[in-house]
């Protein structure tokens, strides 16, 4: 046992837990309040959020002898990231942990906006038979452009490209080659919105993604797309989506996250052609419990002074 204090705000898996206590005091505050946790933060050496806690510019103001803030799962839009680094402390995160979960949970949503299936479903639990009104489109023989060529949307392309879709990238950070290597045309936005007949977003939030798709981007896209977001709210311009979907541009929309979380009963969540999800993008067993191991050891292996395999600043 050393003596490094840890402090946990949004739980943790048992399988991190354990880990972490094996070597340090653990003190599980899920939960927390943005005030009590500038009390609560002045003693610890590591903080572990998910993406609830919001960890600004007071958290670090207030934290005495901070070294590192471990963020079990892949955003770090929570974390002020430039604070941190004023203050010389260290963020990392466990980037690799959620990848399938989140591939696999958009694929599948696609798959539900194709053929109509939580309507399907709602219909026949009021003991409605909507057999003709449910005709839906196939993805085979059809283009998925997927916009930031990353982990999840390279993993989105791998399973797209399994059912026989066509898929093509936009990734201004990626090598035309890599992301040829990697299993799609390298596109332009312009042409990707031209082309896709499915668009799936797994791009970051940042202040160039926000509102990326506002009314300019529909606009350019193919009349009737259908769209997938599991990456962060912000990135659709919520207003301009509903916006399409009303005039038809848009022929559904299936979304796992929201600009304000939860967003409540929306117009664009009770819209009739969106599938709405609450963020359980990275909900499953597997994906918490691999990142609540990586990131218990990536955090103390910050506190010692090891190297580090996922340091964000
Ligand atoms: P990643 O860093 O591996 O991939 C992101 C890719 O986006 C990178 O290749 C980057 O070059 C590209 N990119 C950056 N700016 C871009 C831009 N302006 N246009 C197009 N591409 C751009 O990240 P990842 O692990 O694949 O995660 C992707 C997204 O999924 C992130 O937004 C992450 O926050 C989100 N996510 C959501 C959930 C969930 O629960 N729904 C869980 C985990 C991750």
């Amino acid at each position: 046992m050393t003596n490094f204090n840890i402090l946990i705000t949004d739980g943790l898996e048992e399988s991190g837990q354990s880990i972490l206590r094996a070597a340090s005091r653990l003190d599980d505050k899920a939960g927390i309040s943005a005030a009590d946790l500038i009390q609560a933060v002045g003693d610890c050496d590591a903080l572990i959020v998910r993406g609830r806690t919001k960890v600004a510019a007071e958290i670090f103001e207030a934290a005495k002898k901070l070294k590192v803030v471990g963020r079990a799962g892949v955003g770090v839009d929570n974390i002020d990231l430039e604070s941190a680094r004023k203050h010389n402390i260290t963020v990392v995160n466990a980037p690799t942990a959620t990848t399938q979960a989140v591939a696999e949970l958009a694929f599948g949503l696609m798959l539900a906006l194709a053929r109509d299936i939580p309507r399907a479903d709602g219909a026949m639990k009021k003991g409605d038979w909507l057999k003709k009104e449910l005709q839906g489109a196939e993805l085979s023989g059809k283009t998925l452009g997927v916009i930031g060529y990353g982990r999840i949307g390279t993993e989105m392309g791998k399973r797209a490209s399994a059912f026989g879709m066509n898929v093509v990238a936009y990734d201004p950070l990626l090598q035309e080659d890599g992301i040829k290597a990697l299993g799609a045309d390298p596109v332009s936005i312009q042409e990707l919105y031209e082309w896709s007949d499915f668009i799936s977003l797994h791009l970051p939030l940042n202040v160039q993604t926000r509102d990326l798709i506002g009314p300019m981007a529909f606009s350019q896209m193919k009349d009737g797309v259908r769209i997938v977001c599991a990456a962060r709210g912000g990135i659709i311009d919520e207003s301009a989506l509903l916006a399409a979907l009303n005039s038809g541009k848009v022929a559904g929309a299936a979304l796992d996250v929201f600009a304000a979380e939860p967003p409540g009963a929306t117009d664009l969540v009770k819209h009739p052609k969106v599938i709405a999800t609450p963020h359980i993008g990275a909900q499953t067993a597997e994906a918490q419990a691999r990142a609540a191991e990586d990131i218990a050891n990536e955090v103390l292996a910050a506190l010692r002074g090891e190297p580090l395999r996922w340091k964000v600043n």
